[in-house]
């Protein structure tokens, strides 16, 4: 019997389990052995973060249910490294024992662990900051906040969507905190002045604090100094200052971006390891005008479609794919009862158009939903064409090529 195409998928975030449960449905149980790697046993909806943190219940997702019947392996083990010219990957069990590692060679790499929160190296954030960017930071700061008395100050850092979204939630959630954000720039600045004008008047109406223009040099127990010199006070520092991703890919000899993103053509594969296929927050795609795709769920979901394509397009020698890789809106919840559409450009720049209060609190609600169904389901919808596998393109893959059809 012919051996089957190993193909490994590491991460099972919006992306991973995207690409796994896709790649299900293009190609033959009997040609691809398919393995999704993650460090635990149910799917994190990493956009709902803010609202686990202020005591919300969010639904459980075990893998073994979405995964149940697609013939898609599930691995629980925590990825401590890749080599990508032996082609295997390191884990340990998910605990972190020594005595449980393995190796686990493949023929192709699908690589998408993600990113977590962005220190952006200001001094006493990993002390005394809290973050949200997973589940241990949001339970966390969930026992904080709840250990917290009236009148006591909460201080977000970060004027971008995950800030504005963790300081509206908390501030409608505890009306009795004394809630703040410090942003770099203007509150809401890249929206539009509908957009702009409707945050404003939400924040007001929750009686969020707003320092505009700040930067936070350092954070200390009960308190962040800003650049100008001035102390804020904060029982409690929220740090959303951006997403970073996790240093392994770093680690390889894969090429990577200054920030550790794994470079990749428009068919999601490594431009300098043609086995290697990088999506969602980990890589770094050009998207619209050149420009880096944002590290969010929107861009991170297509970026699985088309790797997931193109793996099964390259490897049936079939037409290689393109998936659209472009903007329609940003959609931000603000608490559970506000929310903002801005509509944008291809490249992600705010158009006039915005939806905003209850409605675009339901949207956003179903965009969330919507997220979730999907990758709960990650082979329905996908219209089964599964190819036989061509021998020679499964052992050895063919060059890179950047244009996709
Ligand atoms: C509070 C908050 C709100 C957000 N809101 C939005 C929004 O409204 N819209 C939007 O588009 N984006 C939003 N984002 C961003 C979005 O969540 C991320 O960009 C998205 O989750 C990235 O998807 P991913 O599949 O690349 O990675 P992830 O979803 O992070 O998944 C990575 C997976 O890899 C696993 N993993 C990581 N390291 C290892 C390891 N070493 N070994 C094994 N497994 C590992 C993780 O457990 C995880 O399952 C938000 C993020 C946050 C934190």
């Amino acid at each position: 019997m012919q051996q089957q195409h190993r193909i490994i998928v590491l991460g099972a975030g919006y992306s991973g389990a995207t690409a796994a449960g896709r790649l299900a449905k293009r190609l033959r149980r009997e040609d691809v052995a398919i393995t999704l790697v993650n460090a635990e046993p149910d799917f994190v909806e990493r956009v709902r973060m803010h609202q686990l943190a202020v005591g919300q219940e969010l639904t459980p997702r075990p893998f073994s249910q979405m995964f149940a019947g697609t013939g898609v392996a599930l691995k629980y083990a925590k990825v401590t490294a890749v080599d990508a010219d032996r082609k295997h990957v390191t884990v340990v069990d998910a605990n972190g024992a020594e005595s449980g590692t393995e190796e686990l060679p493949y023929d192709t790499l699908v690589y998408a662990l993600g990113s977590g929160w962005n220190s952006q190296g200001v001094p006493g954030t990993a002390e005394y900051a809290h973050e949200i960017a997973g589940r241990p930071g949001a339970l966390r700061l969930r026992e904080r906040l709840a250990g917290l008395d009236a009148g006591q100050q909460v201080l977000v850092i970060g004027g971008g969507l995950t800030g504005l979204e963790a300081a509206t939630e908390v501030a409608e959630a505890r009306p009795d905190l004394d809630i703040a954000l410090a942003a770099r720039s203007g509150l809401g600045d890249t929206f539009s002045p509908k957009g702009r004008g409707h945050l404003r008047k939400v924040f007001d109406k929750l009686g969020i604090t707003v320092h505009e223009h700040t930067a936070v040099t350092e954070v200390k127990p009960g308190h962040v100094t800003t650049a100008d010199g001035t102390t804020l006070p904060a029982s409690v520092t929220v740090w959303t200052a951006g997403f970073a991703v996790h240093p392994i890919a770093g680690a390889t000899t894969l090429e990577v971006s200054g920030t550790g993103r794994i470079v990749v053509d428009a068919t999601m594969r490594s431009r300098s390891h043609p086995d290697v296929y990088a999506i969602g927050d980990a890589a770094l795609v050009a998207g619209p005008g050149d420009k880096p795709l944002r590290m969010s769920c929107a861009s991170g979901v297509p970026t699985a479609w088309q790797a997931a394509d193109a793996i099964a397009a390259r490897l049936t020698g079939t037409k290689l794919p393109k998936t659209p890789l472009r903007y329609f809106n940003q959609c931000i919840s603000l608490g559970r009862k506000e929310g903002l559409i801005q509509y944008v450009t291809a490249d992600d720049r705010a158009v006039s158009t915005a939806l905003t209060g209850r409605l675009a609190a339901i949207y956003k609600e179903l965009v969330c939903k919507g997220a979730a169904w999907g990758v709960a389901h990650p082979t329905l919808g996908v219209p089964a064409r599964r190819r036989p596998v061509v021998r020679e393109r499964a052992l050895e893959a063919p060059a890179v090529s950047a244009s996709a059809a």
